[in-house]
Formats: structure tokens, C-alpha cells, sequence
């Protein structure tokens, strides 16, 4: 009997595995270095990701033993030249978070906070010295990053921060409160925006954990993202020196140029959930049979499944341009914008469809749609929600702003 069910359990279990769909043929254009890192993270993905994923992210713990993995494979660090860091093309930089997302969004967006904001804060804003000072040790995630921004009164409209930074002598004083960070229990560098009393400006700082009155708290009760933690986080005086001031981080802007960067890493990791859903649908639809016949051979089935593969291709067809754009350096908050917006919402789509294929065994874990179907909620969200998106791109094609 048990023998029996245990057949019946795994029986699904290869459904994650990629199928390396590509209908219109986009990595014939791929470059050496793209299909390497590509391949690389693929392999991974298959092999050591997915056999382990389910469970920690049904216990919500942290897969230490895949996290170390990234520096390994020589991910870390998005474009950032030097500094140890990954130096990826960006396309290459995209695939990398397409694969990861396609294996598991908590792995993903781990490395996304970790190097798309924190790292590329420090890369961004801050002085040769103290890139010298944080980004070695950041490219071998010998020391973690975090971003903190948002706060518990401040989501979408966090230009009206209220942490506040107070200078006395050669030192900063941070209180206040920050709400959703990433990382910020497990981490060593918190990147904290901040306004500053005397000029109103929002400045950023390098907190140094731990320091003395720094308090960070897991949310609890996540049903998104299980295996990254985001935390509260209580700043009570805490003390930070003038060198930990990012020296190019003027005004909100800065903060802003930063997610503006991570903005079209989004509408990849969207890809990365919506390939998974749809590849895990059409195995399950060849293998599963009804009425004495395959799934697939159902014409409803079919239907449904080029609808998923047409959406999918679109996504990729985005996700091309994005790359191709970034790298001509013409690649401009509005368009990324757009793209985070169509393709977190299609992802949705299809994989709410899906988790519907699988029938009941989509919504075991073991069959990994149910928690890609999950996670993408989170990336529909963080970074600007679909609609802060939309009305982005909504102000730059009509010349109106619908929002302060
Ligand atoms: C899993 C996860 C990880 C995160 N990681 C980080 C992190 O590492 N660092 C960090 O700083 N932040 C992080 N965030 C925070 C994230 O960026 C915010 O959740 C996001 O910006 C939305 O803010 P909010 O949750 O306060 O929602 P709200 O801003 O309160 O929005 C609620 C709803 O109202 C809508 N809305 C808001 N304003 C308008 C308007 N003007 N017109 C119409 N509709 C509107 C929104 O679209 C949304 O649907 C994370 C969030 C999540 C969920």
C-alpha cells in the first residue's frame, strides 16, 4: 500500500525539468558567453535545485547548500564590472534569472536582492572606495546584502519615506521602520534609504550588521516565496559612520535609478515562472491519460496549450528586446516598465492554467506548478505593483500623471 502511493507520489516528479521550449527559434542569437551562463544555471536548476526545493519551501527554510552554489557558478553580481563580480552581458544576466525563476522563485529572488539591489546600490551610488570596501566580499557572498526602502505606511508611494537621517559629527543617526526587506535577518550590508533631517533629501547608507539598535524580524505566515525571508526592521539611533554614506545617493532618484535597473529583471523572472507552468502542463497533458486517451489529445487541451505557448512566446520576445535595448544603453524605465507589466500578468495567466492541467496534482508541491503559481504573486507585486506599472507607462503615452 505504501509502496503503492509512494509510486503514485513521485510518479509526476520529473514535471520541473526544462523542455527548452524556444518556438521562434531566439537562442540561435545567443552569444557563447550567454548560452554558457545559461546552460550552467539550467543544469543546476534540473539537477540540484528542483530534487530539493519542494520541502524547504514547504518548511520555509533557507536553502543554505543552493545559495552557496551561485558564486560557484559565477552569478553573482549582475553586470558590475570587477570587483570579482559577475560582469554578465545583458542578456546573459537575464537567462540567468529566467533559469533560476524556472527552478524556484525564493532561490531567485534571493540573488536579486542580494545583487540587483544591494549590490548594484553600492555599484551605483557609491565611491571606488567603497566599492573596493563591499563588493569583493559581496561577489563571493562571504558578507549578504539587503535593500531597505519600503516601509509598514510606505509601499508604492515610497518617496514619502520617513526614516530619517540625523548628522551629529562625523556619524549618522537612522530611526525608523522598513517593512518586506529581503535578507534583512541573514544579512551583513543593509542598504537603508533614508531622509535627511536638515535637507529633506533621501540619502542612502551601508548598515553594518549587527549594530546597536538595528532590529529585524521575519514575517511569518507567507504563502509566496517561502524559502527567502523578508523581514521588519526596527532602527532605534542607530549610529553609522559618514563612510558608510553612499556618496552618489543625492535624492530619491538615486534609490529610484536603482530599481529602475532590477525593473526588467522582473519581466525575466516572470519568464522563468511562466516557462515552468507551461512545460510541467504540456508533459503532464502527453503523460496523463482520461477516458482512455492522453490529455493532449483533447482538442480543448490542445488549444489551451498553444494559448500558454503564444503568451510564452511573447514574453520571450519581450524579454529579447529588453536585453538587446539595455545593452545599446537605451533602455529606459517606461519600457522596462511595460515589460514587467505584461509579463508578471501573463505569467499569471498561464500558470493559473496550468495548475488547472494538473488537476489535482496541481496543487501538490511535488509537482512544482503550485508554487511557481504562488511565488509569481510576489514578483506581480515588489518593485512597483502591475498597476504603479501601468501608471508609469500611462503618464509617458498620454502626458498626464494619474498619480502624484
Ligand atoms: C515578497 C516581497 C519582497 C519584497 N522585498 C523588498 C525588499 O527587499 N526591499 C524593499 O524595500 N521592499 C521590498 N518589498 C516591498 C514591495 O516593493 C512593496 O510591497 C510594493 O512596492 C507594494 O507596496 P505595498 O505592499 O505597500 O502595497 P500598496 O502600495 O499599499 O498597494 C496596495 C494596492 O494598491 C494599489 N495602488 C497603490 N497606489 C495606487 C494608486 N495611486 N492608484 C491605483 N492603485 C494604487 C497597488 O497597485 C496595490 O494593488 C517586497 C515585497 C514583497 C511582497
Amino acid at each position: 500500500m505504501t509502496e503503492d502511493r509512494d509510486r503514485h507520489s513521485t510518479r509526476y516528479a520529473h514535471l520541473g525539468e526544462a523542455l527548452g521550449t524556444d518556438f521562434f527559434f531566439v537562442r540561435e542569437q545567443f552569444t557563447d558567453e550567454q548560452w554558457d551562463r545559461f546552460i550552467a544555471v539550467r543544469k543546476f536548476v534540473d539537477d540540484e535545485v528542483l530534487p530539493d526545493i519542494a520541502e524547504y519551501w514547504e518548511k520555509a527554510e533557507l536553502p543554505w547548500h543552493l545559495f552557496r552554489r551561485l558564486p560557484e557558478l559565477g552569478v553573482v553580481g549582475e553586470d558590475i564590472q570587477g570587483y570579482g563580480a559577475a560582469a554578465m552581458s545583458p542578456l546573459a544576466c537575464g537567462l540567468v534569472h529566467m533559469e533560476l525563476h524556472r527552478g524556484d522563485g525564493s532561490l531567485g529572488t534571493f540573488l536579486a536582492v542580494h545583487a540587483g539591489l544591494a549590490m548594484q546600490s553600492i555599484a551605483m551610488c557609491g565611491s571606488d572606495e567603497q566599492k573596493q570596501r563591499w563588493l569583493p566580499a559581496m561577489s563571493t557572498l562571504d558578507r549578504i546584502g539587503a535593500f531597505a526602502l519600503t516601509e509598514p505606511e510606505h509601499g508604492s508611494d515610497s518617496v514619502a519615506l520617513e526614516t530619517t537621517a540625523r548628522r551629529d559629527g562625523d556619524h549618522w543617526v537612522l530611526d525608523g521602520a522598513k517593512r518586506w526587506i529581503g535578507n534583512g535577518t541573514i544579512a551583513d550590508l543593509v542598504v537603508v534609504w533614508a531622509r535627511d533631517t536638515d535637507s529633506g533629501d533621501v540619502l542612502g547608507f551601508v548598515v553594518e550588521t549587527p549594530a546597536e539598535g538595528y532590529h529585524a524580524e521575519v514575517i511569518t505566515g507567507k504563502v509566496s516565496l517561502r524559502s527567502v525571508w523578508q523581514s521588519d526592521i526596527r532602527l532605534t539611533g542607530v549610529r553609522v559612520p559618514d563612510e558608510n554614506r553612499l556618496v552618489n545617493a543625492r535624492s530619491f532618484k538615486d534609490a529610484a535609478r536603482v530599481l529602475a535597473s532590477t525593473r526588467g529583471t522582473c519581466a525575466w523572472m516572470a519568464l522563468g515562472h511562466a516557462t515552468a507552468g507551461y512545460e510541467a502542463a504540456l508533459r503532464y497533458a502527453t503523460e496523463r491519460q482520461q477516458f482512455g486517451k492522453p490529455l493532449a489529445s483533447f482538442q480543448i487541451v490542445q488549444e489551451r496549450l498553444v494559448r500558454m505557448l503564444a503568451d510564452l512566446t511573447g514574453m520571450q520576445l519581450y524579454c529579447m528586446q529588453l536585453a538587446r535595448l539595455a545593452d545599446a544603453g537605451r533602455l529606459s524605465p517606461t519600457v522596462a516598465g511595460l515589460a514587467k507589466m505584461h509579463n508578471t500578468r501573463t505569467a499569471r495567466a498561464i500558470l493559473s492554467e496550468a495548475r488547472d492541467l494538473l488537476g489535482g496534482n496541481g496543487i501538490l508541491l511535488e509537482h512544482h506548478v503550485v508554487r511557481h503559481w504562488a511565488d509569481i504573486e510576489s514578483i506581480h507585486t515588489f518593485e512597483g505593483t502591475e498597476t504603479m506599472q501601468t501608471l508609469i507607462v500611462g503618464r509617458d503615452i498620454t502626458g498626464i500623471g494619474a498619480f502624484t
